[in-house]
Parts: structure tokens; sequence; C-alpha cells
């Protein structure tokens, strides 16, 4: 039985950054993963395949929908949908063996197998060939991520009802492809197939798309959507689903309740919701249990049994990549002694979509909601001159700050590539900045990020520049 100070139940985001810094910090450390690469779902099936097919998508819908001839490049451009998969594919491979050369480089042995508990500082782990062996740790980090929520009434057959690991690897495009789902993965990979050519019909139980989001962006993303012939059909629910031949039939009703209604498509993909993946973990052998959604619970990155911590999509907080990192830095800088805390309030959000929709901190609705009194400025994105000699004016920057203090609560951004540019909020952030520190930075010309000082020198209704 071999000995670690860490064992790491699962290999992505969080689980693969808590091997790191621990191997960093000196610690002997095992990583578990059944997968036959590393990465969990963000490099495999997840964050990277879906931003490789979002980027050679948006190029391709530039080429083919007339925008590259307005900037005097006439091109027909012809898809190579296999070669769009391949070059997809081939990323993929770069960065999962990236990640075993990282592990290489910080002394992390990766334990090939699926792992399971088997009392407190016990794992056992069962390999491809079915072999067992065990592994004993100090302390061991459960990582295990989580998979697609299944809609009652609608069975994957992966084959016409998909979920989004299928929706990113299709041999053909869609003729119709409906979207079950209006959160962040249905949205893009909806995207990339309308992008492609697909007739795309979102429909999404609640009356709005991407709940959680503040309200106005998202309602400003799901105009420039629908302008782009994405179909939404909001306050819908879908009750069934069957495949007939090549195509597959739905039934549809108001969620408000009413008469049902048919529709029909050639592909479905089901982006309902991800849930935490605990299946085989032996969670019983030490006295854990999760809550109803499947669910286990942290404080401070440690669950109710002391020596067994919980990180990334497993537990608690947005099911994010970099929420995950984070969970594994702090939860493994504590293991070894250290304090380190996740700012829980400052994890951004992006949606990978054109526009993109990047935020951080509050929404307007959270702060009506807590009665806080604050002020917005704004900027558009159509007053911005990189934008413009872009040709990419939709979208605004929107900064919400404290009516008082001025300190930034929140930023809500709609437009070209402001994925990239929310991480300048996230710092300011961090330190507490008002919005007149934004106000007083110096911004390069020409940038869109320009956007984003007008925005807070709007907070006073001293924007420049409309
Ligand atoms: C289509 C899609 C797009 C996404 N895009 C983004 C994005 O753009 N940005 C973003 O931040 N997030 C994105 N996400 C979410 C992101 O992928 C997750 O939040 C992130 O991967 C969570 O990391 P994790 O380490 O908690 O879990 P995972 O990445 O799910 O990794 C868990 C790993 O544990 C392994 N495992 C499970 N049980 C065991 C066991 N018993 N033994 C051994 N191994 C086990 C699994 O095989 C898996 O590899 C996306 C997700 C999807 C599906």
């Amino acid at each position: 039985m071999k000995s670690y100070d860490v064992v790491i139940i699962g290999g992505g985001p969080g689980g693969y950054n808590a091997a790191i810094r621990a191997g960093q910090l000196g610690l002997s450390v095992a990583c578990v993963e059944g997968r036959s690469t590393l990465g969990g779902t963000c490099l495999n099936v997840g964050c990277m395949p879906s931003k490789a097919l979002l980027h050679a998508s948006e190029l391709y819908d530039a080429a083919n929908n007339g925008e590259l001839a307005t900037l005097g490049i006439e091109v027909k451009p012809t898809l190579n949908l296999a070669q769009m998969m391949k070059q997809k594919d081939d990323s993929v491979t770069g960065l999962t063996k990236g990640i075993e050369y990282l592990f290489r480089k910080n002394k992390v042995d990766w334990i090939k197998g699926w792992g399971r508990l088997d009392g407190v500082g016990k794992v056992k782990v069962t390999d491809e060939q079915g072999t067992v062996s065990e592994l004993q740790a100090k302390d061991i980090v459960i990582a295990t991520g989580s998979e697609p929520t299944p809609l009652p009434g609608v069975t994957l057959d992966h084959q016409r009802i998909i979920d989004s690991t299928g929706a990113l690897s299709l041999a053909e495009v869609p003729k119709h492809l409906v979207v079950i789902g209006a959160g962040v993965i249905g949205l893009e990979l909806g995207s990339v197939w309308r992008r492609l050519g697909s007739q795309v019909t979102v429909v999404e139980y609640l009356d709005r798309i991407c709940p959680g989001t503040d309200e106005e962006a998202a309602k400003t993303l799901q105009r420039s959507l629908a302008k782009q012939g994405m179909t939404f059909k909001l306050g819908t629910k879908v009750t069934q689903a069957s495949v007939v031949g090549n195509n597959v039939q739905l039934t549809l009703e108001p969620a408000a309740g009413g008469a049902a209604e048919s529709l029909e498509a050639d592909y479905v993909l089901v982006a309902i919701g991800r849930r935490p993946y605990t299946q085989g973990l032996g969670l019983e052998t030490v006295g854990l249990e999760t809550d109803k959604r499947g669910m286990l619970a942290n404080e401070g990155h440690r669950s109710t049994v002391p020596g067994i911590w919980v990180i990334g999509d497993v537990t608690s907080g947005p099911m994010l990549a970099h929420k995950a990192e984070d969970e594994a830095i702090a939860c493994i800088e504590r293991i070894a002694g250290k304090a380190h805390e996740v700012n829980y309030g400052l994890i951004p959000g992006v949606i990978y979509t054109r526009p993109e929709l990047a935020s951080v901190g509050k929404t307007e609705e959270q702060l009506k909601a807590e009665g806080r009194a604050y002020k917005v400025g704004k900027f558009p994105f159509t007053a911005n001159s990189r934008a413009k000699i872009n040709h990419e004016t939709e979208g605004f920057a929107k900064v919400l700050a404290d009516a008082n203090t001025d300190e930034v609560l929140g930023v809500h951004l709609v437009g070209p590539s402001v994925s990239e540019m929310i991480g300048e909020y996230c710092v300011a952030m961090e330190f507490s900045a008002s919005a007149e520190d934004i106000a007083l930075t110096c911004h390069p010309h020409p940038t869109r990020s320009e956007a984003l000082r007008q925005a807070a020198m709007n907070v006073e209704g001293m924007a420049m520049q409309i």
C-alpha cells in the first residue's frame, strides 16, 4: 500500500490544480483519475473543446454572413466539419498532455483508475484491467466534478438526443437543433451550430435566458442572438421527446400550464444544468452524505469528516473551472498549514457567445433585493472607437457602484471580447476599488477597454465620449 500526504480523487481543474500546488509545496501527492486523459470535464468535454468550436465557427460565420465582405475581403467559405473537429481534438490532446507534463514537473503521481474511499485515510483504485490497488493518505481531496442533469421524459440516446458532450462531436450539421435550456452551455453550443448552418430553437422553462445574470445584460444578449437567427421559446417546458427514424418529436407545454404543442427536430441537445458526481465513491465508508442534489457540503473546503476535503463542481458554488481552481489552491494551502480564502463574491462568469457576456459581483436585481443604494454607470460600445472601426458595436459596459462609498459592487459587460476585459474589474474589486479609481486610470487608446473607463466615469454622469 503506497502512502502519501495527499490523495486527490479527480483530475479536473479542481483536482489537477490541487495536485500541482501540493507538489509545489513539497507534499507527496497522488491524483486518481478514471478517464484516459487528465483535465476533467473542462479540458476533455467542456470549456476547451467548446471554445475551440466557438472560435472556428465564429470565423466561418464571419466569412459566410457578409461580415468579411464589409471589410473588403470577398470569400466563399466551405465547411470542412471533419477538419474543424480534428483541430479541436488536437488542441484538447495538447492541453491534456500539458497536464501530464505539469504532473511530472511537480512530482505528482497520476494513479490511473477509478477511486473509491475505503474508510478514512484510504482510497481503493480500480484500473482499466480491473486490478485494485490501495493508497493511504493523511488528507484526501474529493474533486470528482459533475455530470449533465437528466430531464424527466427526455431520455438521451446519444445519437439524436444528446448532451453537451455529444454536441461537441456531431458528424453533421443539424438541420434543426432544439436546445433545451437557455443557460451558458445551451447558448454557446447552440451558437456553434447556428453559425455552421443549423436552425436553432432554444426552449427554456423560465421566462428569461441565463438565470442569475444581470437581467438587462441577459436581455441584450438574447436580442443579439435572436437577430442572428436563434429562436427562443421562453416560459416553455419540454415534457416528452421521442426518436422517430432520423427525427425527434418533442412535446412542449407552457410552464404556467396550457395547451401542449409539438415540435420536430433532427437533433435535441439537453442542457438544463449539471449535477455533482459522486457515483461509486464509497462515501458510506467514511459516513459522508450528499444533500438532495447530490452535493457534498463543505466549510472552508473541509467536509464533515476530518481529513476529507471537497472542491470544485462536486460542492457548493458556481460550477466553473476557475472556481474549482481557486478552491484547489485554498484547500491545499490549508492542508499545508497556510491561510487562504476564496472570495466567492468575486468569481467572474462569462458566456462565450457573440457578443460575449461577462460579469463579476452583484447584479442590479441582487442589489435591489438587498435594499442597497447604488449608482449605475453605463457606456455603449456604439460609442467606443475601437468597436466602431471593427464594426462590432453591440452591447455595453455597466458599472454598479455603492451610492455612498462609490465602491464598485458589480460589473456587467456585453460586447466584443469582454471575456478578456472583465479581469480588470476582478482585480480592481479585489482591492475594493471605487468607480472613481477606474475613471482616473489611464487606459490604452484605441481599445475596447476604454468603454470600461467611460462606464466608470458615467457613475457620476461624467462619461466624455457620449
Ligand atoms: C460544455 C461545457 C462548457 C464549459 N465551459 C466552461 C467555461 O467556459 N468556463 C468555465 O469556467 N467552466 C466551464 N465549464 C464547467 C467546467 O468544465 C467545470 O466547472 C470544471 O470542469 C469543474 O472542475 P472539477 O475539477 O470540479 O470537475 P471535472 O472537470 O468534472 O473533473 C472531475 C474529474 O474527476 C474524475 N472522476 C470522477 N469520479 C472519479 C473517481 N471516483 N475516481 C477517479 N476519477 C474520478 C472525472 O473523470 C473527471 O475527469 C463547462 C462545462 C461544460 C460541460
